[in-house]
């Protein structure tokens, strides 16, 4: 048994060994999550000794980690525009990139009504209630755990959202001045060369997007004349080359003005119209 900075050391190069894709960072935080400290009690505890209990529970996490499961789902949540998100096998993790899609719909947001179509863990209408001085939020999915989840969520963070059962816009009734949506948007066969991480223990409905990865757009936008008020805004995230195909589906069907912004990386993330 050693002192904290030397199990810290330890659990990341057993991480390393077993090439666990950043290694020392999740290393970090499943001793974190099992002292329940900060970094700055770190700082200051770091010649403590492990307490030899919490020692055994550290080590069954790291376990976990080592057979590939999420560290998301090892410590029950991701943090997303700064608020900590529940998340489970049944919802998309969040990431870092959605960011973005949140943020390009901030900027219009104020006073108007919101549908985040396929929201999974809540994060993306959460987010936007937390942050933007919305009308109205609504948020829906296929998955009922998920909607389960994006409750949990949405009290946790003391946010008005209503959640809706629909595949798609089928079980919609309202017309809204923006949709946003991180819909499925992965091409089938690319699945299996996804990470472990991904492919073995985050939802496949989450990430399938058929065999060209565009049966969603398609047909989220083929519905947006009824759903979508006149003058409203259409958000997407897409996949890094799926811009031009998006951009074309909405031209097709009349809008205007469509836009395609890159994320943090300066691959093509969102499309709006
Ligand atoms: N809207 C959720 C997110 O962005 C879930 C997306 C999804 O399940 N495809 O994380």
């Amino acid at each position: 048994m050693g002192t904290y900075y030397e199990e810290l050391q330890r659990a990341r190069k057993f991480l390393r060994i077993h090439n666990i894709a950043d290694a020392d960072v999740d290393a970090w935080y499943l001793l974190a999550h099992v002292l329940g400290i900060n970094r700055a009690d770190f700082f200051m505890l770091r010649e403590t000794l492990f307490p030899e209990d919490k020692l055994q529970i550290l080590d069954n996490l790291l376990k976990k980690r080592v057979m590939h499961i999420p560290l998301q789902h090892i410590i029950g949540c991701q943090e997303f525009m700064g608020f900590t998100f529940e998340v489970n096998e049944h919802v998309l993790i969040p990431r870092q990139d959605t960011e973005c899609l949140v943020e390009e719909v901030l900027k219009i947001c104020h006073n108007k009504s919101v549908l985040d179509l396929c929201t999974g863990s809540g994060c993306i209408i959460i987010s936007l209630t937390k942050l933007g001085s919305l009308k109205s939020a609504t948020g829906s999915d296929i998955s009922d755990k998920a909607l389960i989840t994006a409750k949990r969520n949405a009290n946790r963070l003391n946010t008005e959202v209503e959640f809706l059962h629909s595949d798609l816009f089928d079980n919609i009734e309202g017309v809204y001045d923006i949709i946003v949506s991180n819909p499925p948007y992965i091409p089938t066969k690319e699945i299996k060369e996804l990470m472990p991480e991904v492919r073995d223990f985050e939802p496949i409905t989450a990430l399938d997007g058929s065999s060209d990865g565009l049966l969603f757009y398609r047909n989220i936008i083929a519905s947006l004349n009824r759903y979508l008020k006149k003058g409203g805004y259409i958000f997407f995230e897409i996949g890094h080359n799926q811009g031009m195909d998006v951009s074309n589906l909405l031209l097709k069907e009349g809008f205007i003005e469509v836009s395609v912004k890159k994320d943090l990386s300066g691959l093509d993330r969102i499309v709006s119209g």
